[in-house]
């Protein structure tokens, strides 16, 4: 039986260390501010965040350490990165909460862990140098801080992607893109992709879900400043961003940041408090693929509906219209790239498509 969240708390409390300085700011009478994410919530002494897993304890900000919520191989493609070495396995790890509460969540027992009662994940606890040994005796390239939102609990990433870099493994964050400067500039010499979600385009919608849309775009645009590899996900959820005018608004967003940035549009399940709406069906997303690419996009990929959305899971030349790679679902079924190059007409496609190699454009 699952223990409850106050004993789960108090257990997760044992296993933290202290915030790195460069994301957390003493304020009066023992407060402290926490710059890892959008929030920066002013946490008081023996209080936590909005997250639930970053606490002052004594006037120090203490943040979570050594454990994981779920540990797995996953092909890249279902982080999803397109662009980032197609056809290899991304260890990924998660830990618990999240800084958005979005009731469609599709990871929801973890990310809502200590907010929700009904979210009660087990921890496994593990050191940073097991997960690396994990990658290295499993020939993954990349690690992957994914399953819950990566950048409350950034120390813990970054303590393994340190250890993965002189083995020449790449640092990817699967994020809600809610983050700040501080952030951005701490993890930037440790992590090389991110990738982050473009959930809605209208702040009242943001509002709902427990952020505040402009985070969200100053954070994208900050991103591709500081030459993060970035692909950006939108979950259609019928009802919710399903309009041609909320999708606008975002293809139109990431085109004046980068025409060059994938866009993944993908099929929302039933999932946590959201059981009464269906499954979005492939003509909304084959509908949001056209919107994208009207916007000006050269990579615009609809997933979750494997095999029902005909070419557009697949990647091509945005100069020659070349298949470049055949892919259903989380499988590449066929790479015909040339090294970073287009084998027809020898455009440079964007991404980072080799191990060792470093971001084409
Ligand atoms: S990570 Fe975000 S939600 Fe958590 S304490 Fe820091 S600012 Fe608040």
């Amino acid at each position: 039986m699952s223990r409850p969240v106050i004993s789960l708390r108090k257990l997760l409390a044992e296993h933290t260390a202290a915030a790195a300085p460069e994301l957390v700011r003493p304020e009066r009478d023992e407060a402290l501010r926490c710059l890892a994410c959008g929030h920066r919530c002013r946490v008081l002494k023996g209080r936590h965040g909005v997250c639930h897993v970053r606490f002052n304890r004594d006037g120090e900000l203490r943040v979570p350490s050594g454990y994981v919520s779920s540990l797995g191989m996953d092909p890249i493609e279902k982080k999803p990165f397109y662009h980032a070495y197609p056809g290899m396995n991304a260890l990924s790890f998660g830990m618990f909460g999240c800084s958005f509460h979005c009731p469609f969540c599709q990871n929801w027992v973890t990310s809502q862990t200590l907010r929700d009662e009904k979210a009660l994940a087990e921890p496994q606890f593990v050191t940073a140098e097991r997960i690396v040994e994990l990658a290295l005796e499993h020939g993954c390239p990349v690690l992957s801080s994914t399953y819950n939102e990566p950048l409350i609990t950034s120390e813990w990433a970054v303590e393994i992607f340190k250890l993965g870099k002189p083995h020449g493994m790449v640092g990817s964050y699967v994020s809600n893109g809610n983050a700040t400067p501080e952030v951005l500039e701490y993890l930037r010499p440790y992590v090389d992709l991110y990738n982050a979600d473009l959930k809605a385009f209208q702040d009242k919608t943001y509002r709902r879900l427990g952020g505040i849309r402009e985070n969200v775009l100053n954070s994208i645009r900050l991103l591709k400043k500081l030459d993060f590899w970035v692909e950006i996900v939108t979950l259609i959820v019928p009802g919710l961003n399903d309009s041609d005018d909320e999708l606008k608004g975002i293809a139109d967003f990431i085109a004046g940041v980068s025409p060059d940035i994938p866009w993944h549009v993908t099929a929302f399940h039933p999932d946590y408090k959201v059981n009464d709406k269906s499954r979005t069906p492939p003509d909304t997303l084959l509908g949001a693929y056209q919107i994208g690419k009207d916007a000006g996009l050269s990579f615009v990929y609809a997933g979750n509906l494997p095999g029902m959305v005909g070419n557009c899971e697949d990647t091509s030349c945005p100069s020659c219209g070349e298949v470049l790679i055949e892919r259903c679902g989380f499988t590449v079924r066929r790479n015909h790239m040339n090294g970073s190059n287009c084998p027809s007409c020898n455009t440079t496609i964007p991404g980072v498509w080799e191990v060792g190699e470093s971001q084409s454009d």
